[in-house]
């Protein structure tokens, strides 16, 4: 059951009650170094609710059982939930069939999964894959991988001072050479949300195939891939409220049909001769092996909370704390916020004049304020702004502005230490 309702009476700004919020995600409860718990990592992985976790404990107790595999009432139960999970997978981001969601280990799998079934296929000496400076390396990485193996080429679109991709020069990109595009939706490093859909449509004119990497949006906005046109779309449910171990990879069917498999074994065939095997259609085709069944599961349940909520009411909420996290950081004498596009996601990127990063996250950690500090995985990022780290709030649906307050107070803090 879900416990979240929606109500008009709110907390200051917020379109929801914030405390009904909170009261479902029982970790928020903690006591870190005898302080309530902060928690500002969201961006890395965002809590569980109870209904979610309420779920995963019904299919342990009652419905697991290994799926596809059995006639046995346990079996049929786990693989009907398994296929449940899809279709709210599917709904949710408004794919045009079930069949175009396949179940991942998460956002890197995927896009391994696309670099080997898509990639290793079509991509051919010389070709072009375009990226962009605030990919997350795994966005890079995989297709630094392939380049080598095949001699292809990477061109790399620019950022300017903001943090905001330079349009024209992507643009400028594109020759007949270009042959793939990987394009980070929303920046984990800086929340810059990429304006994706001109991006889709420039591309298509060249017949070049996007992936998009939604592992920073997917929590924070509501999506439709069939609007956005986008070839693949990536993303983790732990970032949704849901358990690691699964995400999926949409894809356009004729793309995933026309791909290879990644991984060979069980469930991925029609029939295995030592002559000859048959794939299975998709999506079994790239789901070989047992699956993550209870996560899988523990995702749609997750899916299913944050509809409830409305991605929409979640977006208007976080946008409240963006602004307002903004301009109370930006009263501290000697902090830099990193990353300043016009269209952004509540993510704070900031450094200290004199104080390094970790030093910051130790600091505020002693008061049980949770931020990330480091590269974030986006070392080309860092090279831009020529820093080597940075300290990164990033807030969820479930965070106050209190927290903001507690946040300021806490690097107020750190500078009477260091400074
Ligand atoms: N892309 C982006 C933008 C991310 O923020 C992350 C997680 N930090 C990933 C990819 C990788 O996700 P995962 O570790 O769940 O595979």
């Amino acid at each position: 059951m879900n416990s979240v309702t929606l109500t008009r009476q709110t907390e200051d700004f917020s379109v929801f009650d914030i405390d009904r919020v909170r009261a479902d995600f029982p970790i928020l409860q903690l006591k870190v170094n005898g302080k309530p718990l902060i928690y500002l990592d969201n961006a890395a992985s965002c809590q569980m609710p109870q209904p979610v976790i309420d779920r995963l404990v019904r299919y342990q107790t009652t419905q697991h059982a290994n799926i596809n595999r059995a006639v046995h009432y346990l079996s049929e139960v786990a693989t009907m939930e398994y296929d449940s999970a899809r279709r709210k997978l599917q709904q949710f981001v408004n794919a045009r069939e079930d069949r175009e969601i396949i179940f991942t280990s998460g956002t890197t799998d995927s896009i391994n999964l696309v670099m080997h079934g898509y990639g290793r296929k079509f991509i051919k000496t010389g070709d072009e894959i375009i990226l962009t400076t605030l990919e997350h390396h795994s966005n890079i990485v995989p297709w630094q991988m392939l380049a080598k193996e095949k001699g292809a080429i990477i061109r790399v679109v620019p950022i300017n001072d903001q943090g905001e991709l330079d349009i024209d020069e992507y643009e400028k990109l594109f020759n007949e050479r270009t042959k793939f595009v990987g394009l980070i939706h929303v920046s984990n490093a800086l929340g810059t949300i990429n304006p994706i859909q001109r991006m889709i449509k420039f591309a298509h004119r060249f017949s070049v195939p996007v992936l998009i990497d939604g592992a920073q949006a997917a929590p924070h906005m509501a999506l439709d891939v069939q609007a956005l046109d986008c070839d693949f779309y990536v993303f983790s449910a732990h970032k949704l409220c849901g358990p690691t171990g699964v995400g999926i990879l949409y894809g356009k069917a004729t793309l995933l049909e026309a791909m290879q498999p990644f991984k060979g074994g069980g469930d991925m065939i029609t029939s295995v001769t030592f002559e000859e095997t048959i794939y299975n259609t998709i999506p079994h085709k790239f789901e070989a092996g047992t699956p993550p069944i209870a996560a899988a599961i523990g995702f749609g349940a997750a899916i299913d909370y944050l509809t409830n909520i409305g991605l929409d009411h979640i977006a208007a909420y976080e946008q409240t704390l963006l602004e307002y996290a903004t301009a109370t950081l930006s009263e501290i004498p000697g902090l830099r916020i990193i990353g300043t596009a016009a269209e952004k996601t509540a993510v704070i990127s900031f450094i200290l004049d004199g104080i390094h990063p970790h030093d910051i996250g130790t600091i505020l950690n002693q008061d049980g304020i949770a931020v990330r500090t480091g590269h974030h995985c986006a070392q080309p990022v860092m090279q831009r702004f020529k820093v080597p780290a940075t300290s990164r709030a990033s807030f969820a649906f479930y965070n106050r502005k209190t927290e903001i307050d507690a946040l300021a107070a806490g690097i107020r803090t750190v500078q009477k230490v260091f400074l």
